[in-house]
């Protein structure tokens, strides 16, 4: 479990009184209040996509500009306040969790899409710009955002850029530090700056680099200039079934080794894939232990060529069945069942904690096979689906929330697959971040002089540590947590 600083009792006694500043300093206009402190209308912002830990907050603020949100962070800075950003509230990590004492500012009203240049192939977006919605903005003039969370219908942009997130596509493209441009952002003190802009990279220290994946912890980030890409002429998904999961992950292994690199390469075991069948009707092989799914593009020859080589490697491994898309339609059919893997799982278990940690691909087989030893030592079932073709691995461990055993179990569970990642040469997280969820398993990854360092940036941002603190650094190392208790 995991344990969430005292609230600070001088703050808390002056709730009304930082309810009334906060209405004064935001006052919303004609899209209504925006300030909420009445406990009922607090609750859709107690949790994030971490369900399992829940505490409302103390006010939430919902700004629509920059300088609104300038406004209220120096109002906090000179109050003590403690601030949780928040985007869409989809982390898996609990990373926009609130704390009694916190101001929660959610960025959603800031959605304004302010610039596209297709010459220079960039937008420039407000930070609560759906991920999906920026695509949708340019795709009618060819046009694509491409990391693809499978959350892309709700997460936002400026939540996409502090966890760094990734999706199926990343394997080509990159994740969302590989396309960003420029970002305007605020600090605890109020000062509103702006990094990088519309050129490939910047004088001195690679402050993009430093807020990317930086998890609410140093800045606001209001505005966000991303690269935009040229859609592919086409795409086409093969499917390939296999009898064995670690056989399924020497195929992936072996794909990546031949230097072919595909837009998508993703992985499903036979409990995910039998929860996404039973969800989406996708056609998928039940009699396969593991899947892959395989997304090549270019134009229809290069296409042919590509999934020819494909094929070739995947029948090295005794496949099941080799499926090859020949429309757009069916190629979609291939994806429905995959984009909605984790509602699938939701489906056939009450609830399920998603892990996120990256391994070298070679490693797949041996963790996968791990994996399964440690679902049966831990009596839970877990169900395998992930990025294979960059080791990002998401399995979603199977347990019943109600049943305090089974949730301490599912939380050992996950910290041994985490730490497995680690001891094979990859890292606690690929794309989910830290959050509250890993954050004492940090000392498993960095020594005490690594996070010292990293907790010397933080402070340089915020040396009061109130820009979402008790998240990312372990219990013992966290001033957030210390301060308070
Ligand atoms: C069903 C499902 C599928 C998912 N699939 C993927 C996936 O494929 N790939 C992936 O990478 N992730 C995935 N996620 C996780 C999640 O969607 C991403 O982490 C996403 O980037 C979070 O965006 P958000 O707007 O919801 O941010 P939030 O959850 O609101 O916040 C995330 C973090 O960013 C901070 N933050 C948010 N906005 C700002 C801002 N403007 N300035 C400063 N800090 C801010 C918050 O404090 C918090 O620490 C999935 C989640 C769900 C529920």
């Amino acid at each position: 479990m995991i344990r969430l600083p005292e609230p600070k009792q001088a703050v808390m006694a002056r709730r009304e009184e930082i309810i009334a500043d906060l209405r004064r300093l935001v006052p919303g206009g004609p899209l209504g209040e925006a300030v909420i402190g009445e406990p009922l209308r607090l609750k859709p912002y107690e949790t994030d996509g971490l369900s399992a830990y829940r505490q409302p907050p103390l006010a939430v603020v919902l700004p629509q500009t920059t300088e609104e949100v300038a406004a209220v962070l120096r109002y906090c800075h000179r109050n003590g306040i403690r601030v949780i950003p928040r985007g869409a509230g989809t982390s898996l990590s609990g990373g926009a969790l609130p704390l009694a004492d916190a101001v929660v500012i959610g960025l959603m009203r800031m959605n304004r899409i302010l610039e596209v240049d297709y010459e220079n192939r960039l937008a420039v977006v407000e930070a609560g710009v759906t991920n999906l919605g920026i695509t949708n903005h340019v795709a009618g003039d060819g046009f694509f955002y491409a990391p693809d969370p499978s959350s892309q219908l709700a997460c936002m942009i400026g939540g996409n850029v502090n966890m760094n997130s990734g999706g199926a596509h990343c394997l080509k493209y990159g994740v969302t530090a590989n396309n960003l441009l420029g970002l305007k952002l605020v600090t605890i003190e109020g000062e509103i700056l702006e990094v990088g802009g519309s050129h490939l990279d910047a004088a001195g220290y690679d402050w993009m680099g430093l807020l990317t994946g930086s998890e609410g912890q140093l800045a606001i980030i209001t505005e966000v200039t991303v690269r935009i890409l040229r859609a592919a002429e086409g795409q086409r998904a093969m499917l390939a079934a296999f009898k064995g999961t670690e056989i399924a992950g020497a195929a992936v292994d072996a794909i990546i080794g031949s230097g072919i690199i595909p837009v998508a390469l993703e992985f499903m075991d036979k409990p995910c894939i039998h929860a996404c069948e039973a969800f989406a009707h996708a056609g998928y092989p039940l009699d396969a232990e593991a899947l892959l799914i395989i997304e090549v593009e270019g134009s229809t020859e290069e296409q042919d060529m590509l999934l020819g080589k494909l094929k070739d490697i995947c029948s090295r491994f005794d496949p099941i069945s080799l499926k090859v898309a020949q429309t757009a339609e069916e190629s979609m059919a291939i994806w429905k069942g995959r984009k909605g893997a984790f509602g699938a799982v939701g489906r056939i278990s009450p609830d399920y904690l998603c892990m996120d940690g990256t391994i070298p691909t070679s490693e797949l087989p041996h963790v996968l096979k791990r994996i399964g030893e440690m679902s049966t030592q831990y009596g839970l079932q877990v169900a395998n689906v992930f990025h294979a073709g960059d080791g990002n691995l998401h399995p979603l461990i199977m347990f019943d929330a109600n049943d305090p055993e089974s949730f301490r179990r599912a939380e050992a569970f996950g910290a041994d697959i985490l730490k497995l990642c680690v001891e094979v040469g990859g890292c606690l997280t690929g794309e989910h971040g830290v959050g509250v969820e890993k954050r004492d398993l940090m000392n498993v990854q960095f020594t005490r002089d690594e996070l010292r360092l990293q907790r010397a940036i933080k402070g340089a941002f915020d040396p009061d540590w109130l820009l979402n603190p008790a998240k990312v650094f372990p219990l013992e190392d966290n001033p957030g947590l210390q301060q308070a208790a």
